[in-house]
């Protein structure tokens, strides 16, 4: 089967542009979906607690707006519940194809068109997009004698609700954003909680409230009200890039507020001290929580700082050769950020695959467009992620460029579109000299934002209106066009049109 476009995934991104596409009045496109439903992320995310730590108004398509968020930050079955509505009410379910996990995509040179596999057949396409995300594949540890475990184990994001946790003796491994919201939910439950701390996280109190049925009311008959606190958190959380990214010192005042949220819930000296990072606010995701605190200080709850050096049929085994005896493991470990697994299954012009090509470290033009990769466009993409905002606004920026490289295909009848080489080379070296400078790169902190050459591939360093400026405007001059017969300079194009 033939289509102008196929989206891989049908999270956030996937489904912002089926429904931009339709808005263009394209139809002829198809979304691959591995699952059985849609939500990418927030589908596979349902661990007890699961809650958007970016505030409801924002966190959300800005052509989709829902006026009835219950809480000021959404719960995961609530925004997941949004994203089920938001593609049947643009009409998005026929064109998804799930149980489709593509398997491969191979650029066809001669027939210029994408070649796709996937677990239920091949399907080609003109452009290929992928929005299969970047948190969309779990990573547990190769830890030794894993598979000797005699209990049970599984990722945060693969949550076993079959499992009852009632009364057993439970370690959580990790301290990220996904720990902080299970840790709490499940330790009232457990007869004995271990958690293996690596890095201790800066913890901020959280502004979390129900969202009134008055507020709902108002926003369900005056849309555009819904607007004031979407601008509200957003202009507010765009302030913390002076001093992610210009000033770092800046962000000394979090460690403070940090530490006395700490300080309000643990007594316990050593285990403050334990608990306290020695990086720099913001080097690694600051984490709202009212909860973690409070949780880590129950007499039934145990914070292990030696490491785990390897699992045993019966528990685990940290550095310093205790064993920690336990029946049941939670992996809150993270995912393949920077070596995503699609990337070593899509191939471009040179039959190079994007994991090859990127060798360890991801860049793109506009975290969008990848030289050597003809009509292929990632959503998202390296450099586009947040440590301080809603990435939907990023998805968002991304979404318009790929709409406005489409329209420039169309008017030019091209048969490909590919980004210049030293444009994407550019781009990339100004947003690493930009990074240099900021929290994230020089907070002192070993963050999943760095990759294996120590590169940071997956943060945007500036306010996130600039990023929408630049995508909100497609430029021909910085793309190679071809037609079917033979590749012309974009300049030469444009002045034809
Ligand atoms: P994460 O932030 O990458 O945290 C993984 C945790 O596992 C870290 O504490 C890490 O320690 C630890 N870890 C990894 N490998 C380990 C090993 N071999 N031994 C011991 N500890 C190990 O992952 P996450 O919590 O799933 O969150 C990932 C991202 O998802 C977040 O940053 C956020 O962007 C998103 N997220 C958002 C929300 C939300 O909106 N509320 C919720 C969940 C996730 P180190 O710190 O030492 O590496």
């Amino acid at each position: 089967m033939h289509h102008h476009i196929a989206i891989i995934g049908t999270g956030f991104s996937g489904l912002g542009m089926g429904i931009r596409l339709k808005r263009e009045g394209i139809e002829d496109f198809v979304l691959l979906e591995r699952a059985k439903d849609v939500g990418g992320t927030w589908r596979d995310n349902s661990y007890p607690g699961c809650q958007c730590d970016i505030p409801s108004h924002l966190y959300s398509l800005s052509f989709a707006p829902n006026p009835d968020w219950s809480r000021t930050y959404s719960m995961q079955p609530e925004i997941q519940d949004y994203l089920r509505r938001t593609a049947e009410k643009f009409e998005l379910i026929p064109h998804i194809r799930f149980d489709h996990e593509v398997t491969g995509a191979t650029w066809n040179e001669d027939a210029k068109r994408w070649e796709i596999d996937t677990a239920s057949g091949r399907v080609s396409a003109d452009i290929l997009v992928n929005s299969g995300g970047g948190l969309a594949d779990p990573r547990i540890p190769d830890l030794p004698g894993l598979d000797s475990f005699e209990g049970t184990y599984f990722h945060s994001a693969a949550w076993n609700h079959d499992h009852d946790l009632t009364g057993r003796k439970v370690a959580v491994v990790g301290t990220g954003a996904s720990a902080i919201q299970i840790v709490p939910k499940i330790q009232p439950d457990v007869a004995e909680l271990t958690v293996f701390q690596r890095t201790p996280p800066w913890v901020m109190p959280h502004r979390d409230r129900p969202i009134s049925r008055l507020e709902r009311t108002l926003y369900k008959r005056i849309p555009l009200l819904q607007k004031v606190p979407r601008y509200f958190v957003y202009w507010l959380r765009e302030l913390l890039v002076l001093g992610l990214v210009y000033r770092p010192k800046a962000l000394r005042f979090l460690e403070r507020v940090g530490r006395r949220h700490m300080e309000e819930a643990i007594d316990d000296r050593e285990l403050r001290d334990r608990l306290t990072p020695d990086y720099t606010a913001g080097c690694k995701r600051l984490l709202p929580s009212n909860g973690w605190y409070p949780a880590l200080a129950k007499e039934n709850v145990d914070v292990v700082t030696t490491g785990v050096t390897a699992i045993e049929p019966n528990g685990i085994r940290d550095e310093d050769g205790t064993l920690h005896e336990v029946d049941t493991i939670v992996f809150a470990t993270g995912f393949y950020v920077t070596e995503l697994p699609i990337a070593e299954r899509i191939r471009g012009r040179e039959g190079r695959s994007l994991a090859e090509t990127w060798n360890g470290s991801m860049e793109a033009y506009l975290g969008t467009a990848v030289a050597g990769f003809p009509n292929f466009f990632l959503i998202p993409g390296p450099n586009v992620g947040l440590g301080h905002n809603s990435v939907v606004v990023m998805f968002e920026g991304q979404i318009n460029y790929t709409l406005g490289a489409i329209r420039a295909m169309g008017r030019q009848a091209a048969a490909t579109i590919e980004v210049r080489p030293e444009v994407q080379e550019r781009y990339n070296a100004a947003i690493q000299k930009k990074l240099a400078n900021t929290v994230w790169n020089t907070g002192g902190c070993s963050s999943w934002y760095l990759d294996r050459n120590g590169v940071n591939t997956v943060l945007y360093p500036d306010f996130t209106w600039r990023f929408r400026l630049k995508t909100a405007r497609f430029d021909p001059a910085k793309f190679e066009f071809a037609t079917r017969s033979a590749a012309r300079p974009a300049a030469e194009l444009a002045a034809t049109r």
